[in-house]
């Protein structure tokens, strides 16, 4: 007796997964083209940004509240981080990391940059504490929980040691029309900002919506055009349909005989119930290795549903079929299953039809499974002619 385990192949006929498919560098430089893509645009957003605060500064300093060079050198600061991120951008080195958009990295320059301006110039502190809340309202977009609380964590940090170690008042100027004007920028411009950021997150998740649903599509298509069945490396359904359509032709051509056989796992359910669903699978995984092993080449095997086969036998008549049939029913109940679970059994039922002059697939087929129900109500484990 042979042994069910000792049959289980990794991947029964070895021909599906494997080979990375046609394309897929083609796949890998359009998405890291996409990423770069969007990175830009983030960091354009970032410049703008810091452009945005540095004309209120100026206006500030118009006023008089504030010196000149606060606004220039704030600019310089802020443009020179997004230079340095988009050189980094462009020479694809986050495309290393994981979170390619380098959040924690970007947020933590962000910060240091606003606390170092709070301290430097806190007459014009209103400035920068708004804008903390955009760079973490940009964090947010693409931060997990856990940056995010490190984040937080760093920023209370700091403000804690503006607030509590240095005793300089963060101002909010509004002595003068003109301060009133530009407090009301700071207020008016980081809302809108704050709004930029709301929108640009929702394109996002509309694009990322739209992206699943082309995925959807497109693994459809993936599963259509595929031959083979997945579990157990078989034909499939459409396949096996398809060299059926074949066989007919030629065997019409040929005026050669043409045999069909139903084959169904007797009792499938219950192997499922009592060993589980995964050993089930395994079951119709070595089954099919089995049969696979022991038909001849030209012979079609494929998964016709669940736990039923089609068999398609050429240049095969009634008799040489039903042999044939008798032998593989044999070697799958003579199959040491115990291998896969202690005690088990695994038996199957067959229909067998042989191709008429007059018959359509359709009609072939519902002459086998006839037979088989037939073989079912005989009580199973034996092969019916129809
Ligand atoms: P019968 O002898 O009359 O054919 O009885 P049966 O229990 O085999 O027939 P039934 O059609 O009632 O049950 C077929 C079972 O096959 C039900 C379904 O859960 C199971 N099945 C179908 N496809 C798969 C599969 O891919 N994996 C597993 N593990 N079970 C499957
Ligand atoms: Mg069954
Ligand atoms: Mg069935």
């Amino acid at each position: 007796m042979r042994s069910a385990a000792s049959l289980v192949p990794e991947s029964p006929l070895g021909a599906v997964g494997g080979k990375p498919t046609l394309g897929a560098t083609e796949l890998a430089k359009d998405l890291l083209a996409r990423r770069a893509k969007q990175r830009r645009k983030m960091l354009g957003m970032v410049g703008t940004s810091y452009v945005v605060d540095a004309l209120v500064l100026l206006v500030y300093a118009y006023a008089g509240v504030t010196a000149f060079t606060t606004g220039l050198a704030y600019l310089t600061c802020g443009l020179l981080s997004v230079a340095f991120f988009l050189a980094l951008s462009e020479a694809k080195i986050n495309d290393r990391f994981k979170e390619h958009h380098l959040v924690v990295q970007q947020t933590s320059v962000g910060l240091a940059i606003m606390l170092l301006f709070l301290y430097i110039a806190p007459e014009v502190g209103c400035v920068f504490l708004c804008s903390i809340f955009l760079v973490f309202t940009f964090a947010a977009l693409r931060s997990t929980a856990r940056q995010t609380m490190i984040g937080w964590t760093v920023a209370t940090v700091g403000l804690a040691a503006l607030f509590l170690l240095t005793d300089e008042p963060i101002a909010m100027p509004h002595g003068t029309p003109l301060e009133r004007f530009a407090t009301m920028l700071v207020f008016v411009l980081v809302l809108g900002r704050g709004m930029v950021v709301g929108l640009y997150s929702s394109s996002l998740h509309d694009s990322l919506y739209k992206r699943g649903l082309e995925l959807k599509e497109a693994y459809k298509r993936i599963e259509e055009l595929a031959e083979l069945d997945e579990l157990t490396g078989l034909l499939n359904r459409r396949s096996i349909m398809q060299a059926l359509d074949e066989e007919m032709v030629r065997a019409r051509r040929s005026n050669a005989p043409l045999t069909v056989a139903l084959i169904d796992l007797d009792w499938f359910k219950r192997i499922n119930d009592q060993y589980g669903h995964p050993t089930g699978d395994e079951v119709l995984r070595t089954f099919a290795i089995t049969m696979f092993a022991n038909i001849r080449s030209i012979d079609k095997f494929g998964r016709y549903g669940g736990e039923e086969f089609l068999l398609v036998l050429p240049e095969t008549g009634n008799d040489t079929a039903k042999r044939t049939l008798d032998r593989l029913r044999a070697i799958i109940a003579d199959l040491d299953w115990s291998a896969i679970s202690p005690g088990m059994m695994v038996t199957i039922s067959a229909g067998i039809a042989t191709l008429r002059p007059e018959d359509a697939p359709d009609s072939l087929l519902a002459r086998a499974d006839s037979a088989l129900y037939k073989a079912k109500d005989l009580g199973r484990n034996r092969v019916i002619v129809s």
